[in-house]
């Protein structure tokens, strides 16, 4: 049984299919395919890691329409891979996953929805990192009267034109959104609490001799892929070992401001305190002149409360609105898996966790036998596609469905001691990283300021390292 129909839960799903697995369903609480790509459908949405890395290895796409594909065309490419695979009739939509119970005697669980109880030899859990909105904790939001929605949940029959609207937060989502509105809006009043760095996104539509040679000469794009990837390999040596290496990027960010931005107050307001690579490195080359636009103001003075109609400022200054839009993010450090869920003797999940959320290879949790994570702990990045980490993650599960069934095995459990080994390694590691030492809060860490959410090194690292399933790694039960 798989939970959640993104790209990890249907990469799962199109493996278990090529090895003749097809008695499973994919439960998603949406009505339809997507996860991110379908619940981001904001003015401006594209992916930010190249279309030709970001996508699966074992489906090309030779006509991507731009180097980073906007998101209705993602979209599509699932939705392409989904007919072209036969997961249309595995998908149970509209199915949210409340619960899910391991029983030791049947070596099953039992998974509990909106529509029922499934059960399942194998649980693979693919909830998405960035899949629960979060709403800030702002005194008087609920008393907003205008329109208000967060950008994961864009409310498409609301018109936006000739509008005064807020835009609350400065991240991945609202870097995005700004200068797609900003020409069409009345008036776009920012809030902003950490400026990111931004550097220039290098862009472009691809050309129609590319996507013809893509399509004649596979290997060509191959070639592209592999360019992309080793390039952005680069980026892993700055984050996590040469720390030294991202002032050029600083450098560059720095530059980036200076030459959009005139305004001396305005490049002080959107320069950061920290280091870059601490936060996602944002890429854009609109954001930066759309704030320089005589109808948007960058607001930093920290906002106060809600009211009926606008938003009071820590001065005590009130401006007016017709729309809030929270471009808020996502609760990723404590959202991996968002319900109940309990392992061996009744062990709950979120009570093995209440240290900060751990996992073997970002995969197994000890004392929870047959449960499989796909982005789970630890397996984020920051500087390359995660389509990388899901196809290794998946490829690890597969290795361990197999042997479960060729030993007859009834139950596959990763022992404490390697989990508490392998993170306390992770931890080590990523203690000297530029995302702990860069002077920065951010959502990667848990509210503890533990980092739960990072990879602490290359993408080939962790592939061999989900190479092969290790039983000696596991408690086996037959
Ligand atoms: C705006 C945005 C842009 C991004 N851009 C990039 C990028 O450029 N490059 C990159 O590498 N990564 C990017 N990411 C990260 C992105 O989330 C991953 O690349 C990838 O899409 C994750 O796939 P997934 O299947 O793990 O999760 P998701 O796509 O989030 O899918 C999870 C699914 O699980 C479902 N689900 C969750 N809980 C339940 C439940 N209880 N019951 C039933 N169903 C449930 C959700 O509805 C969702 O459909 C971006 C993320 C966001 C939000």
């Amino acid at each position: 049984m798989i939970l959640g129909a993104g790209f990890a839960g249907m990469c799962m799903a199109i493996k278990l299919k090529e090895a003749g697995f097809h008695n499973f369903v994919i439960l998603e609480r949406d009505k339809d395919l997507g996860g991110t790509w379908l619940a981001n459908s904001y003015p401006g949405a594209a992916c930010d890691v190249q279309s030709h890395l970001y996508s699966y290895s074992f489906e090309p796409k030779p006509d991507w329409s731009r180097m980073f594909g906007p998101q209705q065309e993602i979209w599509e490419y699932m939705a392409h891979c989904a007919r072209k695979y036969g997961l249309y009739p595995h998908f149970q939509f509209e199915t949210a996953v409340n619960g899910a119970t391991f029983n030791e005697q049947s070596g099953k669980w039992t998974v509990n929805t909106n529509k029922g109880d499934y059960t399942a030899a194998v649980f693979v859990s693919c909830s998405g990192g960035l899949s629960q909105p979060a709403m800030p904790d702002i005194k008087g939001l609920q008393d907003f009267k205008g329109k208000l929605f967060h950008s994961a949940r864009w409310d498409h029959s609301y018109d936006l034109k000739d509008k005064t609207v807020a835009v609350i937060g400065t991240g991945a989502s609202a870097i995005q959104i700004v200068p797609t509105i900003a020409p069409a809006v009345k008036q776009l009043f920012l809030y902003q609490r950490t400026p990111a760095w931004i550097l220039p996104k290098p862009d472009r539509a691809m050309k129609g001799f590319e996507k013809k040679m893509f399509s004649a000469m596979p290997f060509m794009q191959r070639l592209l892929r592999g360019m992309l990837y080793w390039r952005n390999e680069l980026f892993a040596i700055g984050f996590v070992s040469k720390p030294g290496i991202m002032k050029l990027a600083q450098k560059m960010a720095t530059r980036h401001i200076n030459a959009v931005i005139k305004d001396e107050t305005l490049r002080k307001k959107v320069t950061p305190a920290y280091k870059v690579g601490c936060k996602r490195i944002l890429l854009s080359n609109e954001y930066y002149q759309a704030i320089t636009r005589t109808n948007v103001e960058v607001i930093t003075d920290g906002i106060k409360e809600v009211t009926a109609d606008g938003i009071v400022t820590a001065t005590g200054e009130e401006r007016k609105m017709d729309a809030i839009i929270l471009a808020t993010g996502f609760h990723a450090a404590d959202g991996v898996v968002p319900f109940a869920i309990k392992g061996t003797n009744g062990l709950d999940l979120n009570e093995a966790w209440r240290n900060g959320a751990e996992a073997y290879l970002g995969t197994s949790v000890s004392g929870f036998p047959n449960l499989f994570l796909i982005v789970g702990p630890n397996t984020g990045l920051g500087h390359s596609s995660m389509i990388l980490m899901i196809e290794a993650q998946v490829h690890y599960a597969m290795e361990a469905i197999r042997q479960m069934k060729l030993n007859k095995w009834k139950a596959v459990d990763v022992k404490p001691e390697v989990q508490k080994s392998y993170n306390a390694d992770i931890q080590e590691q990523l203690s000297h990283t530029i995302w702990q030492t860069g002077g920065c809060v951010s959502w990667y860490q848990d509210r503890n300021g533990k980092n739960v959410t990072l990879w602490p090194g290359h993408t080939f690292t962790f592939m061999k390292r989900t190479k092969n399933f290790e039983p000696d790694k596991y408690i086996l039960a037959k």
